[in-house]
């Protein structure tokens, strides 16, 4: 997630309705189930389950050098191919340095170890369909995953840095209301490669002409929500041999998952960003079922105990609806709920798309609770809109699919914050 309105998950995908859902990577955990799902409205795909083995092959059996971490692949070349771990070293670079889509460009490796690599392993898992790039440089990338799922990542270029947005799942089960993503439901979990892939393939298309400097998971889906394939795919990543991205410019987006969080936090070093987007549980409940399983509490309690590194302090989101969550009390609660974690807030105007309920707060609001913010010695940002005109920017993506999670009934006294739209049938 994004956790931005996100939709900060801005990315999006469909499938085909006669294809098959899954056959890479890891299938999605439903994160609590059938009770919690008819509960809170959350869009989890009733085919399901709950493995968390993480595929390294294809539907042909051929491995995916792209789902493993350097360690893996090293065991992978002295266990399984009776390899030197130097050769494991060498193709590794050949991935993530020098780009290599093919075998053959591996002019290093003996003719004989590239072949028996092209009969058992695979280098490139998504096929690039489309590139749009919109009048202020924003693009969005579109791919086709082996199941013939459409899947996107947003290339934001600004003077100092190129940051790359990047899908975690196709669709998502989360259902924030202001989020257009959600309404496609949750279809599959990407795997690690495929979230990897995301990040080379770019790359290499851009080359040296725009170089990437910062990767941000919050595309489509709740990057937490698939923890098996995230959590490996940051390492990836990370690794100075490879991609080299600092941990510091990896950041890993949710709406607030707890327990993910904290695992999280155990076995990735990249960077850590929450979705507030509210000040108190009836709000949130209504705007992020997710908070109905986690409430504020329990979510800022688990991250006053989140192992922060040296420095490190986590983003807070805040997509700012007019008259839901854009007043000074709102501002003042913000202080008060984050003032014991190391933080920053990052203000984001929203996004309207075709069918919200909500509006874009009014840009005096914003200034105002920025303004309260900086007044009492808090870290915050305000994110730039980008990518309106293709329909890149944060919660302007994704494709609803026939059957749109229900939406959750307003607070009444939230009611006239709303407009009526033909998608508002509003269920509990
Ligand atoms: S519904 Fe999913 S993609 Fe959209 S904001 Fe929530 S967690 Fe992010």
């Amino acid at each position: 997630m994004s956790h931005g309105p996100r939709g900060p998950h801005a990315l999006w995908a469909h499938l085909p309705t006669n294809e098959p859902r899954v056959r890479l990577g890891t299938r999605a955990p439903a994160p609590r189930g059938r009770a919690l799902k008819q509960r809170h409205g959350l869009a989890v795909n009733d085919t399901m389950t709950s493995a968390r083995h993480q595929l390294l092959k294809d539907s042909e059996g051929k491995v995916l050098l792209k789902s493993m971490t350097l360690q893996q692949l090293r065991d992978f070349f002295v266990n399984e191919l009776g390899e030197k771990p130097f050769r494991a070293q060498q193709i590794w670079t050949w991935l993530y340095v020098k780009l290599a889509s093919d075998f053959d460009e591996m002019t290093d490796v003996s003719k004989a170890l590239r072949a028996r690599l092209r009969d058992i392993a695979r280098i490139d898992v998504l096929q690039h369909v489309d590139t749009h790039t919109a009048s202020d440089g924003t693009a969005k990338l579109t791919w086709r995953t082996d199941t013939g799922a459409i899947i996107e990542s947003v290339m934001i270029p600004t003077e100092k840095r190129n940051t790359l947005c990047i899908s975690s799942q196709v669709g998502c089960a989360m259902n924030c209301q202001f989020c257009f993503t959600a309404r496609m439901g949750l279809h599959n979990n990407l795997s690690t490669a495929e979230i990897v892939d995301q990040v080379v393939q770019t790359r290499r298309l851009y080359g040296e002409s725009l170089r990437l400097t910062n990767i941000v998971f919050m595309g489509m889906g709740e990057p937490l929500h698939n923890p098996d394939n995230v959590i490996p795919a940051t390492s990836i990543l990370i690794e100075r041999s490879g991609l080299d991205f600092s941990n510091r410019r990896v950041t890993v987006s949710t709406s607030g998952l707890v327990p993910e969080i904290l695992r999280f936090g155990q076995e990735s070093t990249a960077r850590l960003a929450v979705s507030l987007n509210a000040t108190t549980d009836e709000v949130r409940d209504w705007i992020m079922p997710i908070n109905r399983k986690y409430p504020l509490g329990v979510l800022l309690d688990a991250l006053r105990s989140y192992p922060f590194r040296k420095g490190e302090r986590v983003t807070f989101e805040y997509v700012l609806l007019k008259d839901v969550n854009d007043s000074l009390e709102d501002a003042r609660r913000i202080v008060r709920l984050t003032s014991s974690i190391p933080c920053k807030i990052n203000l984001i105007p929203f996004n309207p798309h075709d069918g919200t309920e909500f509006e874009r707060s009014p840009d005096e609001r914003l200034i105002a609770i920025r303004d309260f913010l900086v007044s009492r010695n808090v870290n915050v940002t305000v994110r730039e809109t980008r990518g309106d005109d293709r329909m890149a920017a944060c919660g302007q993506l994704g494709k609803p699919g026939e059957r749109s999670p229900r939406r959750m009934a307003p607070p009444v006294h939230f009611q006239h914050a709303v407009r009526t739209t033909p998608h508002a049938r509003h269920d509990g």
